[in-house]
């Protein structure tokens, strides 16, 4: 067995205040990356300012991180970086900006390479780097992946680089800015690294340890989000699942509903956690060990599959694509190497149009 996780997490209420030292023991000058508005509403961007100012670091601040961030907006806000000689990078917000903060701090510290470079075979090594998470779902503050759109190839696609932050400054306090909507899919999110990590070809007791809390975690605060009025308790139990259930996929990775999910999330425009949720009952349909699948479902507070399903469609209700739609995303995932390779058994693009089919309505 292996298992690496090299952040220093900290999880508590006014994380950032506490640990305003181990902060700005990353550098000198830092980069904010932060998404357009939430970070500002939310008091996470103050959190870290107040932090550096009371600690004399001077920072800059990118702002324009867009939702699934593209190869181009890193790239710019790399550039910014390298003008203004900033030697640490601090990630503030969701998933968006702490990924996109993983490929500028690695641009930054690589400054003859193009943005080309996050997706070749190098030896690259990233700025110092810290995120502070203001959702409770992809748990990229644990993770050492980063997502970006990637035009070019009309795709989504993680970077070639495992960058793990340096430091992670959790507080669910942050939460309460969210609307049930981005809570719901986030919370997602979460569930499906959870399980997607549990059922996974690469799964053994250290992830399935952290699998196993986090979904109990979840389970708590589950009627929470289907009536839509989660407290301050709930938001804890989310932000705690998360976080671990990043480092559940730290150790495994996701597995095919991630990979399916991003058709739907690249050419309709459905939120990450969304379309990975509309996968994950044809997932736990298709896993043939029924007994960790019985595991994974009574740790969630389900008794029966079904149960699990009705449960998410009320969340994240249904979403349709045509036929055509259909055969072109099973073809495409059956050259999906990485995420076929963490399903345990045989796969063909037959049981994969199923899976399809058993999660989206199809149209003519
Ligand atoms: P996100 O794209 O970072 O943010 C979604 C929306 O939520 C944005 O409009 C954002 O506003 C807003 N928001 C963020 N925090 C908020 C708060 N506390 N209160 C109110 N609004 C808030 O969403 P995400 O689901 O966290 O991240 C999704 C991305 O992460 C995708 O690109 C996905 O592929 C990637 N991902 C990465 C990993 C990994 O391991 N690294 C795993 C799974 C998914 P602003 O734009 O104004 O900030
Ligand atoms: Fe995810």
């Amino acid at each position: 067995m292996r298992f690496y996780m090299p952040t220093m997490v900290y999880q508590e209420t006014d994380a950032v205040k506490k640990h305003a030292k181990e902060l700005a023991a990353l550098g000198k000058k830092a980069f904010l990356i932060t998404g357009k508005h939430s970070s500002k509403v939310n008091g996470s961007l103050a959190d870290v300012e107040e932090a550096l100012k009371q600690e004399r670091r001077s920072f800059v601040l990118f702002d324009r991180v867009e939702e699934n961030p593209s190869v181009e907006t890193v790239a710019e806000a790399a550039e910014l970086g390298k003008q203004e000689g900033v030697d640490f990078v601090i990630g503030i917000g969701g998933g968006s900006p702490m990924d996109a903060a993983k490929a500028i701090a690695l641009l930054i510290a690589n400054p003859k390479e193009t943005a080309k470079c996050l997706y070749e075979p190098k030896e690259l090594k990233a700025l110092p780097l810290a995120e502070v998470p203001t959702t409770a779902g992809t748990g990229s503050e644990t993770t050492p992946y980063a997502v970006l759109t990637y035009h070019e190839e009309h795709t989504k696609r993680s970077i070639s680089y495992r960058i793990f932050a340096d430091l992670a400054l959790v507080d669910a306090k942050y939460l309460s800015c969210a609307g049930p909507g981005i809570l719901v899919s986030t919370a997602v999110d979460a569930l499906a690294h959870l399980l997607e990590s549990y059922l996974n070809k690469g799964a053994n007791s250290f992830n399935e340890m952290l699998s196993e809390r986090g979904m109990s975690l979840w389970a708590r605060a589950k009627e929470a989000l289907r009536s839509g009025a989660p407290g301050q308790q709930e938001y804890q139990y989310l932000m705690e699942a998360s976080t671990i259930a990043g480092m559940a996929i730290s150790h495994t990775g996701t597995s095919l509903p991630h990979g399916m999910s991003y058709y739907l999330t690249y050419e309709k425009g459905v939120p990450h956690g969304v379309a990975v949720g509309l996968f994950q009952y044809a997932y736990m349909e298709a896993f043939e060990d029924r007994e960790k699948v019985k595991r994974a479902l009574s740790l969630l507070g389900f008794e029966k599959e079904e149960d699990f399903r009705e449960f998410l469609t009320e969340l994240i209700g249904e979403y349709s694509i045509t036929e055509a739609e259909l055969d072109r995303y099973a073809k495409g995932m059956m050259s999906n190497v990485k995420k076929l390779a963490n399903f345990p058994y045989v796969m063909t693009e037959e049981k994969m149009r199923q899976m399809f089919a058993l999660s989206l309505k199809t149209e003519a």
